[in-house]
């Protein structure tokens, strides 16, 4: 009995292990990618040689942009944590939903249309202020919307608002590779993508639908996803009001 047991904790010891190992692997690799690029258009740029002023634009967007996903993917990574060590704790503030949705949506329209994807908004407009995180809601906005972004190929992505009974409804519904029925349960656990080597080339941590979930739980709302394999994804939130 007890050697059973042993057993199956030295096995899971060494699940976590396993586990803890990649996860370090992918995380050096996320914060790689975008170091690189910072320091590689950062040292041209020091270097003056850079005369065009059309150039030096285009470059300092690039390293601009990758500071936003270095901030993004830290950000993940500190709210995994405080998760983790029960130190989860909102700073709520009366907003405009709509608003704080089209900041994110600005932020990532470069990303898009360098896929050549659209994204199209239809919110409703005369809906009520909600009480929430800033900082965590446009954390959840970001991961929803640069996961449509990651897993679409072509077609566009729909973000609606409304207001139904009471709660604030936001979908974010995109045209993309779709998740397989008997995957998407798991979608939501901490480090868990639905294709490995498909998710390598896109990138990914696994995280981002964790924090999603947290976030929005610890709101009082609720989260769920539905998808068609090759057809697409939503996601819709519900925030009571
Ligand atoms: P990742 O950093 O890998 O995107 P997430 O936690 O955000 O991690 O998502 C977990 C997995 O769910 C992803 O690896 C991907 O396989 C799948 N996924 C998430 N959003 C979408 C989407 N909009 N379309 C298709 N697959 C998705």
């Amino acid at each position: 009995q007890l050697g059973n047991s042993i057993q199956i904790l030295g096995e899971q010891l060494q699940y976590f292990e396993n586990s803890r190992n990649e996860f370090l692997a992918d995380v050096s690799h996320e914060l790689r990618t975008p170091l690189t690029y910072i320091k590689g258009y950062s040292d041209i740029l020091a270097k003056g040689k850079v005369s065009n002023k059309v150039d030096q634009e285009n470059y300092l967007n690039i390293i601009n942009k990758e500071a936003s996903r270095l901030t993004f993917l830290v950000n993940d990574l500190f709210e995994m944590s405080k998760i983790e060590v029960g130190k989860f704790e909102l700073n709520k503030e009366i907003t405009m939903i709509n608003e704080l949705i089209e900041k994110v949506v600005s932020n990532l329209i470069p990303a898009a249309r360098k896929k050549g994807l659209d994204i199209k908004a239809d919110y409703q407009a005369d809906l009520p202020e909600i009480s929430v995180d800033l900082e965590r809601m446009e954390q959840v906005f970001y991961n929803l919307i640069e996961n449509a972004i990651k897993y679409t190929i072509n077609g566009q992505i729909t973000i609606r608002s409304y207001l139904k009974s009471d709660f604030v409804i936001i979908e974010i519904q995109d045209s993309g590779i779709g998740i397989p029925s008997e995957e998407l349960p798991k979608i939501w656990e901490r480090f868990y993508r639905v294709d490995q080597s498909r998710t390598r080339k896109t990138g990914g941590t696994g995280l981002g639908l964790y924090v999603v979930k947290q976030i929005i739980e610890s709101h009082h709302g609720n989260i769920i996803g539905s998808s068609t394999e090759n057809e697409g994804s939503t996601f819709t939130i519900f925030l009571k009001l």
